[in-house]
C-alpha cells in the first residue's frame, strides 16, 4: 500500500467552495487560504442554530497502546461512510501540533483511505491558528515581564509566576530557563521556560470559546502569578485580555477542509488530551451541527481520558450532548492487555486477545452506565488479524449487548465504513439518550477528582499529600471550588502506571499537583508526570521530510 502522503497527493480534491455548497454554506461566507483549505466567516456561524434532528457522534477508543487505534481515521472514514449509504455528515477535528509531526508520532489528519486532504497543509501550518494562539498567549507573558520592569504596581511575586512561554515545536533545552538576563534594561531575572501550544491554556480557551466576548472574557480570568499577598492576578489585572482577543478573533473562525471522498471536515483547535479537555473548538463541532445530519467528532486517548473530559468539560460548558458513542478497538490492543509483548502483537493469539478484552469492558460499561450513552464498537481492521480473533472479539462483545462492526477503512475508504455508519442509524434511531455526568458542580473539586477514579478508572480512592491539600484549599476559598476537574495522568492505562494493562481496581491515584485553569474553567489535577514540552527522539521525522523544486512534500506520514 502506498504511504499516506502519497495516497493524499493522488487523490483529486474539489475545490473548496464546492465542498462548502454541499452543505448549505455560501461562497460569499468563505475565506480561501487557498484552492482547498478555507475559514468559514465567523459572523455567519456564530449563533447558528443546530440542525433539526442533528446528531452528534463522539468517537473515542479502549486504553491506546503504542501501535495507536486509530480514532483520527475512524472518525474520518465514518464520515465517508455515511455519505456511503446517503447520509449528509461532517468531522470535528483538532488540528496537528507540529511538534509531533516532526518528532515521534507524525502526522494527525487520519491515514490510508481516511485521510483529511491537504494533508500537507494541515500537517504543517495550516491556517495559521497556532501561531495565533502562541502570538496571543506570548504577549501576555510579555506584558507580565514588562509589568515586573516597570515598577510592580500590582505587587507580583517574581517567583509566583506560573505562565511560561510557548512555541509549536518539540524542544527540550528550552523546558526550564533563565530570563531577563544583560543588567537593569533587560527585565527582571528570573526562571522560566517553555510549553508546546497545545499545552497553553490560550488553546483550551480558544477551544471552549462559544463568541468572541466569551472568549475576552476566559482569557481575561486567566491566573498568570500571584501577588506577595498571595492573592491571583489574572490577564484582565494587567489589561491584556482585548488584544489577546484582538490577535485570535480572525483565528477563531473554523477551518473547512475535505476528506479523500470529498466531504466535509471542520479541523479547528488542538489542545491536549492531559492538562487540558483534548477536542477540537466548540465553534468547529458547532458550526458542524448546523449544517449536516451527522457530526462526528473525536476526543483524544482512551475513553476514561478524552470522552470523560469531552463529557464533564466540554458538554457541561457548552450544552451539546452527543447522540452516539463510537468506541473504537483493535485485535492488537485487546492482545497487548492481555499481556503480550509490542514485538509479538502481530502473532495470532486468541486467547490473550480475551483475557485484554477486561479492557474494553470497563470502557464499554463508562459508556453507557456512568454516561447512558448508547455505544457501538468500532474495530479498526489490521492485515494482521486473524479470521479467529476477530470471531472471538465479536462473539465477546456482542454477549455484552453491544453491536460490533468490523471497519476497513483505511484500505478501502467510505465503504469500508458503511457498516459503522449503518449501525449508528440503527442505535441512534430511537429516544435521545440522557446525558449523565461523572460528578456534579457542587462536590468539592478533590470529591469531583475521586468521583471520577472511582467511577471511571476503577480506582479505591486519590491520595492528596498535604501541600497539595492546602492548594486545593487556597483555590476553594478563592472561589474557584465549583468548577470542573481536568485529571492529567497516563493514556495507557487505568491507573497512574503505564505497565498495568487490561482494567484493574482498588487502585490508589496520587494526586501530584493541582493547577488552576481558571480562563479554560477547570482545576487540573496531575497524577502522574506531566511533560508539556516534549523533546524529539533519536531519529526525528523531521529527517524523513523533505519537498521537491515544484513544491510536493514528501516523507509526512
Ligand atoms: P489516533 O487518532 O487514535 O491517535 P490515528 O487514526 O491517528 O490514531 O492512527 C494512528 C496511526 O495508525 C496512523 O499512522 C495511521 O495511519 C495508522 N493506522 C490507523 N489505522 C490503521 C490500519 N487499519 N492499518 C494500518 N495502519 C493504521
Ligand atoms: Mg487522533
Amino acid at each position: 500500500m502506498p504511504s499516506d502522503v502519497e495516497i493524499a497527493a493522488a487523490s483529486p480534491m474539489q475545490p473548496i467552495e464546492d465542498i462548502a455548497a454541499k452543505i448549505g454554506i455560501p461562497e460569499s461566507e468563505i475565506f480561501r487560504y487557498s484552492p482547498h483549505k478555507a475559514k468559514v466567516s465567523l459572523p455567519y456561524v456564530q449563533g447558528r442554530d443546530r440542525r433539526e434532528g442533528s446528531k452528534l457522534v463522539l468517537v473515542t477508543a479502549t486504553s491506546p497502546t503504542p501501535a495507536g487505534e486509530g480514532k483520527t481515521t475512524t472518525t474520518v472514514g465514518l464520515v465517508d461512510g455515511l455519505a456511503q449509504i446517503g447520509e449528509s455528515a461532517a468531522a470535528a477535528l483538532r488540528e496537528p501540533s507540529m511538534g509531533p509531526v516532526f518528532g515521534m508520532k507524525g502526522g494527525a489528519a487520519g491515514g490510508g483511505r481516511a485521510q483529511l486532504n491537504p494533508m500537507t497543509d494541515i500537517n504543517l501550518h495550516f491556517t495559521g491558528d497556532f501561531a495565533a494562539i502562541a502570538a496571543a498567549h506570548n504577549l501576555l507573558a510579555a506584558v507580565l515581564d514588562n509589568h515586573l520592569q516597570q515598577g510592580n504596581a500590582l505587587g507580583i511575586d517574581p517567583r509566583s509566576i506560573t505562565f511560561k512561554r510557548v512555541l509549536d515545536m518539540n524542544d527540550r533545552a528550552l523546558r526550564d530557563i533563565v530570563i531577563g538576563l544583560g543588567g537593569p534594561t533587560n527585565g527582571v531575572p528570573r526562571e522560566s521556560g517553555f510549553d508546546i501550544v497545545v499545552a497553553s491554556e490560550v488553546m483550551a480557551i480558544f477551544c471552549l470559546a462559544t463568541s468572541i466576548d466569551d472568549l475576552k472574557e476566559r482569557l481575561g480570568r486567566i491566573v498568570v502569578a500571584r501577588t506577595y499577598e498571595k492573592a491571583p492576578v489574572t490577564a484582565s489585572d494587567l489589561g491584556v485580555h482585548g488584544a489577546m482577543a484582538a490577535l485570535l478573533a480572525d483565528a477563531l473562525a473554523p477551518n473547512l477542509v475535505q476528506t479523500l471522498e470529498g466531504n466535509p471536515a471542520f479541523v479547528h483547535g488542538g489542545p491536549f488530551a492531559n492538562l487540558a479537555h483534548g477536542c477540537n473548538s466548540v465553534t468547529a463541532t458547532q458550526t458542524a451541527l448546523a449544517h449536516t445530519d451527522w457530526t462526528v467528532t473525536e476526543a483524544g486517548f482512551g475513553a476514561d481520558l478524552g470522552a470523560e473530559k469531552f463529557i464533564d468539560l466540554k458538554c457541561r460548558f457548552t450544552g451539546l450532548r452527543p447522540d452516539a458513542v463510537v468506541l473504537v478497538a483493535t485485535i492488537r490492543s485487546m492482545k497487548y492487555h492481555g499481556g503480550v509483548a509490542v514485538a509479538d502483537l502481530t502473532t495470532e493469539n486468541v486467547e490473550a486477545m480475551l483475557a485484554g478484552m477486561s479492557n474494553i469492558e470497563r470502557h464499554l460499561a463508562n459508556i453507557r452506565d456512568v454516561w447512558g450513552l448508547p455505544v457501538v464498537v468500532g474495530v479498526n481492521r489490521f492485515p494482521s488479524d486473524t479470521d479467529a480473533e476477530i470471531e472471538a472479539f465479536t462473539k465477546h462483545v456482542e454477549g455484552l449487548g453491544v453491536k460490533v462492526e468490523i471497519c476497513t477503512h483505511f484500505a478501502d475508504g467510505g465503504k469500508g465504513a458503511a457498516g459503522l455508519a449503518k449501525a449508528l442509524v440503527e442505535i441512534t434511531s430511537g429516544q435521545k439518550p440522557e446525558l449523565s455526568f461523572t460528578y456534579g458542580d457542587d462536590l468539592g473539586l478533590a470529591a469531583k477528582a475521586e468521583t471520577v477514579a472511582q467511577r471511571i478508572y476503577g480506582a479505591e480512592r486519590l491520595e492528596i499529600p498535604s501541600a497539595v491539600a492546602k492548594q486545593i484549599a487556597q483555590f476553594e476559598d478563592e472561589g474557584y471550588g465549583h468548577l470542573p476537574v481536568c485529571i492529567a495522568k497516563t493514556q495507557k492505562s487505568f491507573t497512574t502506571d503505564d505497565a498495568e494493562r487490561g482494567a484493574p481496581s482498588g487502585h490508589v491515584v496520587e494526586v501530584r499537583e493541582v493547577r488552576l485553569a481558571a480562563g479554560a474553567g477547570f482545576v487540573v489535577f496531575v497524577c502522574g508526570s506531566l511533560m508539556t514540552m516534549p523533546g524529539l527522539p533519536k531519529k526525528p521525522a523531521a529527517l524523513a521530510i523533505d519537498v521537491d523544486s515544484e513544491g510536493a512534500v514528501t516523507g509526512l506520514s
